[in-house]
Parts: structure tokens; sequence; C-alpha cells
């Protein structure tokens, strides 16, 4: 497999570009995010701006994430500054989708024109749920209205792109509940959604909350008819599933996550960010505060650098792959990594074929719904 073909170093990069600040911390976050300090977000911004001037090169850019965190407790004028850094550093096209991910709490008119006054094309708002009482076992800080104002905000300041991010799986929640946050969301009418399983990491406080007030997670069986039931609605209402995770109106997939899932480039600034590019994946140091150190101090904020060899490449294909609805190409993936997927690993995969969970039609091997909620269980055959 050695001399591969770059297919990502002829495509647009994407440019990632992390704020770890949060006006309060969620009780089931796992994110690299601290509380808001208007000091330390000042020394941020300066460290993120330079980092960004050292990576200077030019290089054709198309898509542009800021991420968090809560990226929208920034102004207006701050995001802009950092497009205009971005602009100056790589030859930033001017359709470029540029993101920011936005909380409902933060929305208000002036802060929304000046975003998109400043350069944001598109936002992905945080909602999780359309219902008070699991806002608040979540810890969030907005309502079910908050958020239901804050999308028409967006909408009146002139954002024909806008995603909204929902969580299914909640403590306490049921294939009802779950059907009513679905429903509000589509008649608020976004172009494109994220629904994203509640995971409770070893240690969150959610845990003892849920603990104390007796609310537990709904039973695998049920937790799959949410995931079916929500997706079934969506797709009734004209959106079309396009990953695991993610639909969308037609022609509105979000441009820099499918660099994620396709075998993209993208380059990542910040605390934490990772970055992947010509053969190369690495990340910064995590933390806030040595990450801005380190820019100050002329050093470069990388932590870890490697070459990634052509195997790991040929498995990053095939697992992000089948993220994705139209699954994997075989055919593009022996022209490129001279590998037979099916001679390869055909045995391993026939069983999930024949239990309906994969399908392997013209050429093309993809994960069917039922697959996708076992995804991880499949792709263990590459591992
Ligand atoms: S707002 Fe988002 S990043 Fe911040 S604590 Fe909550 S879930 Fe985490």
């Amino acid at each position: 497999m050695a001399g591969l073909p770059d297919v990502a170093a002829a495509s647009p990069l994407g440019l990632y570009l992390h704020i770890p600040f949060c006006e309060a911390i969620c009780n089931y976050c796992n994110f690299n995010r601290g509380v808001f300090d208007a000091g330390v977000k000042q020394q941020y911004l300066g460290a993120l701006s330079a980092e960004i001037a050292t990576c200077r090169d030019g290089s054709r850019v198309d898509s542009v994430f800021f991420g968090g965190g809560t990226p929208s407790v920034l102004e207006p004028s701050e995001v802009a500054g950092l497009i205009q850094r971005c602009r100056s550093s790589f030859d930033v096209d001017p359709a470029t989708e540029i993101t920011l991910e936005m909380n409902p709490e933060t929305a208000s008119p002036e802060r929304l024109e000046g975003y998109r006054a400043g350069g944001i094309t598109r936002l992905s708002l945080g909602v999780q749920s359309f219902r008070d009482e699991e806002l608040r076992r979540l810890g969030r800080l907005h309502t079910a209205d908050r958020a239901v104002e804050a999308f028409g905000l967006a909408r009146a300041a002139g954002f024909d792109d806008i995603s909204v991010d929902l969580m299914v799986w909640l403590p306490g929640q049921t294939v009802s509940d779950w059907l009513e946050s679905v429903e509000t969301m589509i008649d608020l009418g976004p172009d494109h959604a994220s629904m994203y399983l509640l995971e409770l990491y070893p240690n969150a406080p959610l845990r003892e909350e849920m603990a104390r007030g007796g609310w537990t997670q709904a039973p695998d069986d049920t937790a799959a008819e949410m995931y079916h039931a929500g997706l079934d609605r969506l797709e009734a209402a004209g959106y079309r599933q396009y990953e695991i995770s993610n639909v969308a109106r037609p022609d509105r997939q979000s441009r820099h996550n499918l660099k994620y899932w396709t075998d993209g480039a993208w380059v990542g600034f910040g605390c934490g960010a990772h970055s992947t590019r010509d053969g190369r994946r690495w990340h910064n140091v995590t933390e806030t505060g040595a990450y801005i150190d380190r820019v100050e101090g002329g050093t470069s904020p990388v932590a870890s650098c490697r070459t990634l060899s052509a195997e790991e490449r040929l498995t990053d294909t095939l697992f992000l792959g089948f993220r994705l609805f139209e699954g994997v190409d075989m055919t593009a993936v022996e022209q490129r990594f001279g590998v037979d997927v099916w001679a390869r690993w055909g045995d391993e995969l026939a069983p999930f074929v024949d239990a309906g969970l994969l399908t392997r039609d013209r050429g093309r091997l993809r994960l069917t719904r039922s697959g996708m909620l076992l995804a991880s269980e499949v792709m263990c055959v590459f591992v």
C-alpha cells in the first residue's frame, strides 16, 4: 500500500477553531471546556490568532467551523477577527461554509446580525430538547421557549442555513417525549439536524442526579425505537439521513463535518484541537492555560503528531465510510489501497449481511438503519 494517492491533498481544507468557554457546565458534558472567564478569553483569543498566523500557507479552504465549548460566548467582533485571521493565512473561498455553534441563551438580534455581518454563514443551535423538564435535568441554561425564540431570531437575522442538535435517550424520556421534541423541531424547519444518543461517561454528575431523582434511561430496545421513529418523522418531513446521527434537506449537508467522514483534510486551532492532513494526524495540548503559555512563549502547541500508516488510513476510510448512509465504495477502496474489502473481510462481514445489519449492493457496503445502531460491533471486524 506504499505511495497512496493523497485524495485529501487535492481537496480544499477545513479549518476548526476551538472555543473552550461555557457560561455553565452541563452535567453530562465530557468536552474540552471550562467556565467563561473574560481575562482568560482575551489571552486565549490572542493565542488562537497567533497560532493561525503561524500556519500561514495559502492553502485553499472551503469550510471553517467554530466549535466548543460555546463559541457564541464570543462577541461578533471577536468572531469576525478570527475569520479575518483565517483569510490572511489561507485562501478562503468566497463561498466557504463558516459555521458557529450557538447555545440558545446567547442569542439576541444584535449578536446574530453581528455574526452574519462578520462572515458566519451557518449556525448550529445546541437545543438538545424542546421539553423544559429534560432541559432542567441536563443542567441546560435555556428553556424550550428560548430555543424556539433563538431559532426565529436567527432566521430574522438572515441565516438560511441552520442546524439544530437534539439529544435522544435522555433520563426519564419516553418515545412520545422524544417525538414531541422532533415535531417541534420539524415545525421550526431547520435545514439540518443532528440527533445524538446521550452517552453517560463514568463520572458524569448527571449519574448522581439520576440516582437522586430516580430517573433512568429507557431500555436499549426503546432507545432503538426512538432512533427509528425520529428518523421516520424527519424523512416524512423531507429530510434525508446522510450519516448515523445527521439528516439534512437537499444540499444542506454539513460540508465541514463531511470532511471528517470522507477522509478529508482539516487543520484545528486552539486547545485540544485535532488535525489530519497529508497523511499525518496531530493534536494540540488540551488544557487552556498550557495552550496559551505555549503559544505566548513561542513554542508549538502540538502535543503529539504522527504519520498514519497505509493500514491505518485504510481502516479510517472504512470506519468513517460506514458512518455515512451511502456507505463504502469498495471499488474506490480497492483502487486507492489495493485491497479487496470483501475478499479480506467477507467471511466476517457476511453474518451481518444475513442479519440485515449490512447491505452489499453494486459495489457498495453500507449499514442499514438497524445496523447503524450496532455500528461499533460491525466495525470491530476491521480492528
Ligand atoms: S454548553 Fe456544550 S460544551 Fe458547554 S458544558 Fe454544556 S454540553 Fe458542554
